[in-house]
């Protein structure tokens, strides 16, 4: 992220508003369902699912920006796409692990 944020603010003076914006959901998104559900555990999982959907679904935009653009910059993209999906996996299997381990 400390990589592709100057290059995300230099091509669009709003990158840095809507990644406060996110952070800032997914913080009161943990603290709500954690005051709701009283489970510590809960809130994380349920903030890891909404994380990954909202990552998914920018994904599928990628994707379909790319494959607009020309079908070898398609294919070049969704080879990175899902190399990066392993390591999204691993995070993910990493957190799931940690949460039923607590619990
Ligand atoms: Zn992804």
């Amino acid at each position: 992220m400390t990589m592709v944020f100057p290059q995300a603010i230099q091509k669009n003076s709003y990158a840095g508003f809507v990644e406060f914006a996110g952070f800032i959901f997914m913080y009161f998104s943990n603290k709500i369902i954690k005051y709701k559900t009283k489970q510590r555990e809960l809130a994380l999982g349920i903030t890891v699912i909404e994380c990954i959907f909202i990552h998914s679904l920018m994904d599928g935009v990628i994707y379909t920006i790319t494959f607009s653009i020309s079908i070898v910059v398609g294919v070049l993209t969704g080879i990175g796409l899902v190399v990066h999906e392993f390591v999204e996996g691993i995070i993910t299997f990493s957190i799931y692990t940690r949460i039923i381990i607590v619990d």
